[in-house]
């Protein structure tokens, strides 16, 4: 068995392939990977994520080596990979190999969206559905985390429904993300676990005006990406049973 193990800033997320197939995962907080790495020895796990150092690990792995190879597990036609995570967003040119990393004031992360569902009370899984109940969309335009939830409250009192103000939030969020993404981009594939917000998936793909491609379970990708080249470089060490 070999496992990869994202351990990322905000959750930490374990796959496991045999045989080189993936046979499962799980997702935590990551406060508590150390549920995921029981029974396991520190050679089988290839490790990526924000404290992949801070974990036992036969290799630690960058975030974009491991999202590359993760993507590529799914998608062969890739121009750009963009990782919308807990504390940060990422954007990968694979055409050029530029790589952009925002991770300032919350603003286009999932730290936001946790303050934004905190602050109503509405579960965070939630905000997807309710984005789709909207009829009209309030203008939101700062999404520096404290600013952006004062400017929502004001479009609240000033009549906008909650659905209303919760898509408006998705598109500020969306435009923030639009602004890294290179504009003549084809392939863009969206990974990190934002992207099972459909609404902001929805709302970066109107701004884009593009169609965008999400694996199916998109917070585990950089897990697999790990994971991949590990299996990659144990066959080239000539490792068997994997
Ligand atoms: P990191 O690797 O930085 O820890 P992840 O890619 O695991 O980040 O994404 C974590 C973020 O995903 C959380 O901050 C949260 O906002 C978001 N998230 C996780 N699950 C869901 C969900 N079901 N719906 C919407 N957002 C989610």
């Amino acid at each position: 068995m070999l496992v990869g193990l994202d351990a990322g800033s905000t959750a930490a997320k374990i796959v496991k392939f045999e045989n080189h197939r993936l046979k499962g995962y799980r997702i935590v907080e990551s406060h508590r990977w150390k549920e995921l790495v029981k029974n396991l020895r520190a050679d089988e796990i290839f490790s990526t994520g924000y404290f992949r150092k801070n974990v036992p690990h036969r290799q630690a792995i960058t975030e974009i080596t491991s999202a590359i190879y993760g993507v590529r597990h799914y998608f062969s036609d890739v121009d750009v990979i963009t990782d919308i995570g807990g504390q940060d967003t990422k954007v990968i040119d694979l055409n050029t190999n530029r790589f952009l990393l925002n991770d300032k004031c919350s603003a286009g992360t999932g730290a936001f969206l946790e303050l934004v569902a905190n602050y109503f009370s509405i579960p965070l899984e939630k905000l997807g559905t309710m984005h789709f109940k909207a009829k009209k969309i309030a203008e939101i335009n700062n999404t520096c985390g404290v600013f952006a939830l004062s400017e929502m409250i004001s479009q609240l009192v000033k009549g906008y429904k909650i659905e209303e103000v919760i898509a408006g939030m998705h598109y500020a969020f969306a435009r923030r993300i639009s602004e890294l993404v290179p504009a003549d981009s084809e392939n863009i594939v969206l990974i990190g676990g934002v992207v099972k917000n459909k609404g902001v998936v929805t709302a970066l793909s109107d701004i884009l005006s593009k169609t965008l491609k999400i694996p199916k379970e998109p917070q585990i990708i950089n897990a697999i990406g790990a994971a991949k080249y590990g299996l990659e470089i144990m066959k080239r060490e000539g490792g068997k049973g994997r």
